[in-house]
């Protein structure tokens, strides 16, 4: 007898014929597909060949045919102009954004417009990078189909970190062109986790590093795991660092002692491409041995791996700097991490295991603890982790929960250009707050609700990220209508923002979706500034701070004046004058302390009068309640 899943969330019969959500790990190097089977997370190996890893790479065939994978491959060498490679860095870019990578690419890259998305043009056709991680995904699909015996129309789909908005963007529109519904795009540092985490749901809370270093990007990810919850504390990374580095490094290494013609090089694609791929070779080779030869085109061509540590040792640190600033983000000291999981092909490098668990002390293997996590091959856990998100999504796990942060603190503009923080930098999300706002006119009916993402005092130094106007505010006198400004994160880092008049009830709501639009560079850029910054910004800010308050009170006095004019004797008037034109005097002037100490001045010799007012007003109540 069969036996029928009942998803117990919506109380529907899960059909295990059509219920089927693939993982998919779109890598830049290296794709694979997986799902869950019997509880398990299994890679579906390439029908024919075997492999779990289906490289990332297409060739266009002289008969029309496009060929994906390791077939593929073969041609980077003999016909690299319709070879395409490492496509997902171009994913969501413009020309103008991979100018200075373009050598690395054997095929080409359409230049004439360098602000809008790239091109790649094969033979007379022009193809985007959508269109080129479409057919790798389609042939994954395909796989998966004949192994599965079944269609596969779901998926997940794994990215970077780092990957903004428009690259998550991209890489959902590729599945949809290859005809997969694209339930959810993962972090994959996030999936990664997934795959180490789930032995044992009833362990203690632990905090955890993932560092994944694959062909062409980096990221570090910390996380909090326990009790069946991924928490990810904080990330760092670099879109542009990976073993296409190593390789390029070999390569320059290799030019520079003579080894190969630096010219020829960059003259001929196929002797380039050669060149590519036996510095890759030679790469993988020096995680198992202490030196590589080998001889191309009549030259000699070698490196022992004391050289080639050495030419890595600038990019294996600069990993190892952003493994600070994620601790740093996520107060840690690396002392606290208590499991290190391994991604991506390159953690295979020797120096790169060796540096991590010299970073990471628990990862020492020596001190006799199994901290360090390397034991699922580290270049299929992405995909395994997608297929259990995957499962999670089909409702067959019903204790997990993915949580993720907000990398750059959101807030709104407030008067004199301040940036209010609503949601603080490494928020966990989803997250709905909400912080109550004033009109600071009277009879006021519009308010400006500007959104900013960033760390400094003032929104000009910040990224706008939208703005709107609420309007229709019943005309109340200053300081009467309360408006409620709600932020509202979902679990795909959508920023959604409420303004709502309370007393009167209406409101407005804009989507925001750039939330991840950033680079990491870009981040790391903005948070560098606003500590360099920092000590300015404060004083700018007192200063904008104090300008607000004097305005406030010149405000409310001249309004007390004119109400109560009948208990401030002449003197008393001429005095309250005085003082009030010297603090508008001093709020035209840049010192902050002048305007406090005026400010000062005018609040006490003001402050017997503002008693008086208020006796006279409750005495006239009392009065008034008297004659009822
Ligand atoms: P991506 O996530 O970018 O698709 P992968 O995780 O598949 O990448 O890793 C690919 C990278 O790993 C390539 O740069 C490849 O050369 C490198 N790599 C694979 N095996 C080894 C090895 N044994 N030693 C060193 N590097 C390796
Ligand atoms: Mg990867």
């Amino acid at each position: 007898m069969a036996i029928v899943p009942i998803n117990m969330q919506k109380g529907t019969v899960n059909d295990p014929e059509s219920e089927i959500i693939v993982g998919i790990d779109l890598g830049t190097t290296n794709s694979l597909i997986a799902y869950v089977k019997d509880g398990k997370p299994e890679v579906i190996k390439t029908p024919g060949t075997g492999a779990a890893l289906v490289p990332s790479v297409l060739y266009f065939a002289p008969d029309g045919r496009i060929l994906v994978g390791d077939e593929a491959k073969k041609y980077l060498l003999e016909d690299p102009k319709n070879t395409i490679f490492s496509v997902k860095r171009l994913m969501g870019k413009s020309f103008g954004d991979i100018r200075q990578f373009k050598d690395f690419f054997g095929y080409q890259i359409i230049d004439d417009d360098t602000e809008s998305l790239v091109k790649i043009r094969v033979k007379d056709k022009f193809y985007t990078p959508v269109e080129l991680s479409a057919l790798i995904l389609k042939a994954l699909k395909q796989h998966a189909e004949q192994v599965l015996n079944r269609p596969v129309t779901k998926a997940v789909i794994t990215v970077p970190a780092y990957f903004n908005d428009n690259q998550r963007q991209a890489t959902r529109d590729a599945g949809k062109l290859a005809g997969l519904d694209v339930l959810r795009i993962v972090n994959e540092p996030t999936a990664a986790s997934l795959v180490y985490g789930l032995g044992d749901p009833d362990a203690p809370a632990r905090k955890v590093a993932v560092y994944d270093l694959g062909g062409g990007t980096f990221d570090i990810s910390i996380l909090e795991i326990g009790g069946g919850i991924y928490e990810v504390l904080s990330t760092h990374g670099d879109t542009f660092l990976g073993g296409d580095d190593f390789d390029r490094a070999i390569i320059r290494h290799w030019a520079e002692t003579g080894a190969v013609d630096a010219t020829h090089l960059n003259q001929d694609k196929a002797y380039g491409q050669a060149v590519r791929l036996a510095a890759e070779t030679a790469k993988k080779q020096l995680s198992d041995t202490q030196d590589f030869s080998t001889t191309l085109q009549g030259k000699h061509l070698s490196i022992t791996r004391d050289q080639f540590e050495a030419l890595i040792r600038p990019l294996i640190r600069r990993t190892i700097d952003l493994c600070g600033l994620a601790l740093k983000d996520a107060k840690l000291n690396p002392e606290d991490i208590e499991a290190i999981v391994l991604v991506g092909g390159s953690t295979r490098v020797p120096a790169v295991k060796q540096a991590v668990t010299t970073f990471f002390k628990k990862a020492d293997k020596s001190s006799g603890n199994k901290a360090l996590k390397d034991y699922i091959h580290p270049d299929e856990t992405v995909a395994l982790g997608a297929a259990i998100q995957a499962d999670i999504l089909a409702g067959n796990n019903k204790n997990a929960l993915l949580l993720d942060i907000t990398p750059l603190s959101l807030g709104i503009e407030t008067i004199g250009g301040l940036m209010d923080v609503i949601v603080p930098r490494n928020t966990k999300i989803p997250i709905k707050v909400g912080r109550e706002y004033t009109t600071s006119v009277d009879g006021q009916t519009k308010l400006k609700v500007a959104v900013y993402q960033g760390e400094r005092q003032l929104v000009k130094d910040n990224r706008k990220l939208g703005e709107f106007i609420l309007s229709g505010i019943p005309p109340m006198p200053a300081g009467i209508p309360k408006i409620e400004i709600g932020f509202i994160i979902d679990a795909d880092g959508v920023l959604n923002v409420r303004a709502r008049e309370k007393r009167s009830g209406i409101e407005q709501t804009v989507r925001i979706r750039s939330q991840y639009g950033l680079p990491p560079e870009q981040i790391a850029q903005m948070l560098k500034e606003s500590v360099r910054h920092a000590k300015e910004d404060m004083a700018v800010k007192a200063l904008l701070e104090a300008r607000n308050e004097a305005k406030h009170v010149i405000q409310s006095t001249d309004k007390f004046i004119a109400q109560h004019r009948d208990i401030i004797p002449d003197e008393a008037l001429a005095e309250i004058q005085r003082l009030k034109e010297n603090l508008q005097d001093a709020v035209r002037g840049d010192d902050k302390d002048l305007i406090n100490a005026r400010l000062q001045a005018l609040n006490d010799f003001a402050a017997p009068f503002a008693h008086l007012a208020m006796d006279k007003v409750v005495r006239e109540a009392m009065k008034g309640k008297k004659a009822k």
